[in-house]
């Protein structure tokens, strides 16, 4: 079961810092183990306040955390054991060391795949390689030689001991064994009892159509094995869209700039703008303002959950002539004096404004 650090702490998703350790103060008083020495509860709600504030206190870890939620199989190491995300992945899994009475679920995995513009735009196959554990072939990932294990004698076997408290008779996690039953007298000289050898492993990642930076990926049963016969972890492909050199994504639309000549904006023209694959014609007006933009239905990207298609935006730059030759330049003074010393009407339109403000 993942817990949910706002929730220990009492606190909307957008608490404040300060709220979040005001309420975290509040909490530790009241659960801090030397108030309630007798209640083991207490205690293990105390260490679950504490575990929730290192993480929503700290900026970083609290943005992650939102963004990823837990990265820990069994809901126990939080951050402690998330490491560093860039395909890194935990050393200190089976550490933790926290006695528990059930199999765990292997530890889950996360990895940062970064994918071309077009791979995210059609999709595509990726593999990639993960360093993970894999059970010890040897011992089959119970850590003894052939015939070095015995029943645990604490537990019996059961891998969980009642002790009462006062009324109650309750049941926790051997702590002589973890859990599993057994005591390792001889261990396995592969894995030096830890059942597990380090190993990595080419996995085949499927990038559907229309994949966005941030979007996350999860490859159901690619993580680290779980130790005492639990289920493996999960593998989380966390996926970063590169940039494209032309194109800006916005949602599902793509958006990009295209360069015309005065001389198109003014008179019209057809032109050929980049698509995604290959080029589209498209009609500019004549008349055409710098920055007036034009759609291209359907040209965009495919939303990866509904499969519609986004729009293409092609925002027009006119480009003014740097260097004109000399005939250019008598052809664009003919054309000025055109005018007969009047204006053009958009700038007529603005200078008659100005007059009106002024008066
Ligand atoms: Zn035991
Ligand atoms: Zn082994």
């Amino acid at each position: 079961m993942a817990k949910d650090y706002y929730e220990i702490l009492g606190v909307e998703r957008n608490a404040s810092p300060e709220d979040i350790k005001s309420s975290y103060k509040d909490l530790a008083f009241k659960y801090h183990p030397d108030r309630n020495p007798d209640d083991d509860n207490a205690e293990e709600k105390f260490k679950e306040i504490n575990e929730a504030y290192q993480v929503l206190n700290d900026t970083d870890k609290r943005a992650r955390y939102d963004s990823f939620g837990h990265m820990s199989g069994d809901g126990m190491g939080g951050f402690s054991g998330f490491g560093d995300i860039f395909g890194d992945l935990f050393d200190d899994v089976f550490t933790g060391g926290m006695g528990r009475s059930r199999a765990r679920q292997g530890q889950n995995l996360q990895y940062n795949l970064e994918v071309d513009f077009d791979e995210a735009a059609f999709g595509t196959q990726k593999e990639i390689k993960i360093r993970k554990r894999k059970l010890c072939d040897d011992c089959s990932g119970s850590g003894a030689a052939v015939g070095g294990e015995s029943i645990c004698d604490r537990c019996g076997g059961r891998g969980s001991v009642a002790f009462s408290q006062g009324p109650f008779s309750i049941s926790q996690g051997c702590p002589s064994c973890g859990g599993s039953g057994k005591i390792i007298t001889n261990p396995c000289k592969s894995c030096r009892g830890s059942g597990l050898l380090h190993t990595e492993k080419a996995v085949k990642v499927n990038i559907p159509a229309g994949i966005s930076s941030g979007m996350r990926l999860v490859i159901r049963g690619e993580g680290e094995p779980g130790p005492q016969g639990g289920l493996p972890g999960d593998l989380y492909i966390q996926v970063g869209v590169k940039e494209h050199p032309i194109f800006r994504r916005d949602g599902n639309d793509i958006v990009c700039e295209f360069p015309i000549s005065f001389t198109q904006a003014a008179l019209g023209d057809e032109v050929d703008v980049p698509i995604l694959k290959g080029t589209n014609k498209m009609k500019i007006p004549a008349g055409t303002q710098p920055g007036q933009t034009f759609r291209l239905r359907g040209k965009g990207l495919v939303n990866v959950e509904s499969g519609s298609l986004g729009d293409q935006y092609v925002v027009v730059k006119v480009v003014i002539p740097q260097k004109l030759t000399k005939k250019q330049r008598e052809a664009l003074m003919e054309f000025a004096g055109s005018y007969n010393g009047k204006k053009e009407p958009l700038i007529e339109k603005y200078f008659n404004k100005i007059k009106e403000l002024i008066h």
